[in-house]
C-alpha cells in the first residue's frame, strides 16, 4: 500500500477546519446558553448600574458637606430608595447597591460615623468622601457591545447578559456526535473481559471530553473488526453531524476503517499527521457529515481528540479561535532529545514550571494520561532540554475535557 506523507499538524488542522460550517442559530433561554457560543455580539439594552449608589454601609451627604455635624432625615435602602433632596447639614443613611439621594455626593462609612439618635458626626479619622459612590454606568451603558460574536458563554457571561437586560440570546446549535469503538479485542462489559479481551475504554472518554460541546452523543459499539459491520455501523449514525470512530485505522489487515468508509459512500479527505501520538489520524466526508478516525491507543485517541475533534467541534458551535493555546512554561527537569515526530508528553504543572509525569510515555498509557494535567511539546529533532528551559504546554483541565 502506498502510504501518503503525515501532515504537519496545523496543516492538518487547517484543513479539516476547512471542511466545517458553522450551524445554524437558535435563541436559548440565558441560563441555558452555558458552554455555547454567541451567534451575534451582545448589545447592552441597560445602563449597569442604573444610577450612581453606594459601594458600602453608611450615611449619604452633599459633596461639599465633608465633616459635619449632620441631621439624619431618612434612608435609602437597596430597593427602596430615598424620594427626597439632601441639604446641606443633612443625611441619609444608605446601606450597600442603594441608590444615593438626589444632591447627594459624599458617603461616610458606618465605622468611620458616631450616631446619637438622628444626629451623625464622624468618628476619629473619618471624612465623607465620594470614594464609595458607584456611578452610573460605570460597569456598562445601553448600546455598549459587551461581548463580540463567538464568545464562549461561561458564568460571568450569563451574569453579564442578564444584567444587559437579556431574558434570551443567539448562539449556535451543537454539533450532534456518534462516537463508535471499533476492534474484535474490545469487552464492552469491563468488568467481563476474556484473556484475550480489554475493555472499551475510548468512546466513553471521548463522550467524557465533548459533553459540554456536542449534543445528542451516541455511542456505539464495540463494532467488530468486519468490512460489512463496521460499513453499517457508519450508515447508522446517518443523523450526526460528526462520526468519531477509534482503532482501526492503521495500516494492519484488520485496520479495515478505510476500505468501511468507501463501503459507506465516504471520501477520504486526508490521513495521518507528523505527531506522537496520533499519527494515524483519519479524515472522511460523506455529505455535510464529517468522520474522525482516531487511532485506537487510549493516548493517541486523547490527543488526536483534543487538537483536532474539539477544535472542530468548537468551530461549527461558533467559537472564532477554536484551536487550542499554548502556553511559555519553565521545565522542572531534565529532558531526553526528541525523535522525528513532533511529539506531545503527559505533563504536570508544578510551582511556576512543568515536568513530564513519572508514569510510561506510551501512547496505551493510561495511568500517564490520568497523572497529567498539560501536554508539553517537543518539536521534531528536539535537542535534550534542561531544567529553566522555556517550553510550550497545552493545558488540559482537571476533567480532561479542556
Ligand atoms: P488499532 O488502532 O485498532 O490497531 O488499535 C490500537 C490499540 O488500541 C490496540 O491495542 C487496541 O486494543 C487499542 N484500542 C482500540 N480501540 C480501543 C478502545 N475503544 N478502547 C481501548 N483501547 C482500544
Ligand atoms: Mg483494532
Amino acid at each position: 500500500m502506498n502510504l501518503p506523507a503525515p501532515l504537519p499538524l496545523t496543516e492538518a488542522q487547517a484543513k479539516l477546519l476547512a471542511l466545517a460550517d458553522r450551524l445554524p442559530v437558535v435563541e436559548l433561554p440565558i441560563a441555558e446558553t452555558l458552554g455555547r457560543y454567541l451567534a451575534r455580539p451582545l448589545i447592552s439594552q441597560r445602563t449597569q448600574p442604573p444610577s450612581d449608589l453606594s459601594a458600602m454601609d453608611g450615611y449619604a451627604m452633599r459633596s461639599g458637606d465633608t465633616s459635619g455635624p449632620w441631621k439624619i432625615v431618612g434612608e435609602s435602602a437597596a430597593g427602596h430608595p430615598f424620594s427626597g433632596e439632601i441639604a446641606n447639614g443633612e443625611a441619609v443613611r444608605i446601606s450597600t447597591g442603594a441608590l444615593l439621594p438626589a444632591k447627594a455626593g459624599a458617603i461616610l462609612l458606618q465605622e468611620e460615623a458616631a450616631r446619637e439618635g438622628q444626629a451623625l458626626s464622624t468618628a476619629a479619622g473619618g471624612l465623607a468622601t465620594a470614594r464609595h459612590i458607584r456611578r452610573a454606568g460605570f460597569d456598562f451603558q445601553e448600546g455598549d457591545a459587551l461581548l463580540p460574536r463567538g464568545a464562549l458563554m461561561g458564568a460571568p457571561q450569563i451574569a453579564l447578559a442578564l444584567s444587559a437586560g437579556h431574558m434570551k440570546f443567539a448562539v449556535h446549535q451543537r454539533p450532534r456526535v456518534t462516537i463508535i469503538d471499533t476492534g474484535d479485542e474490545l469487552a464492552a462489559d469491563a468488568g467481563n473481559c476474556a484473556p484475550h479481551q480489554i475493555p472499551a475504554s475510548n468512546g466513553a472518554m471521548i463522550a467524557a471530553m465533548i459533553s459540554q460541546i456536542a449534543d445528542n452523543i451516541r455511542h456505539i459499539g464495540p463494532v467488530p473488526d468486519d468490512l460489512e459491520k463496521l460499513a453499517t455501523a457508519l450508515n447508522h449514525a446517518e443523523d450526526a453531524d460528526i462520526i468519531v470512530t477509534s482503532g482501526g485505522a492503521s495500516v494492519g489487515d484488520h485496520d479495515l476503517l478505510q476500505p468501511a468508509l468507501e463501503k459507506a459512500g465516504f471520501k477520504l479527505s486526508f490521513w495521518r499527521v507528523a505527531m506522537k501520538p496520533g499519527k494515524p489520524l483519519m479524515i472522511a466526508r460523506k455529505g455535510k457529515q464529517i468522520l474522525l478516525g482516531l487511532p485506537g491507543n487510549p493516548v493517541s485517541s486523547y490527543v488526536t481528540a483534543y487538537f483536532f475533534l474539539l477544535p472542530l467541534l468548537r468551530a461549527m458551535a461558533g467559537a472564532t479561535s477554536p484551536l487550542p493555546q499554548s502556553q511559555i512554561m519553565r521545565l522542572a527537569r531534565n529532558i531526553p532529545a526528541g525523535g522525528k515526530r513532533l511529539e506531545f508528553l503527559r505533563g504536570r504543572y508544578v510551582g511556576d514550571g512543568v515536568e513530564p509525569v513519572d508514569a510510561m510515555q506510551d501512547s496505551s498509557g493510561l495511568m500517564a494520561l490520568s497523572q497529567s494535567n498539560a501536554l508539553i511539546e517537543r518539536p521534531a529533532l528536539a535537542k535534550k532540554a534542561e531544567i529553566g528551559e522555556m517550553v510550550a504546554v497545552f493545558p488540559l483541565n482537571s476533567a480532561g475535557m479542556a
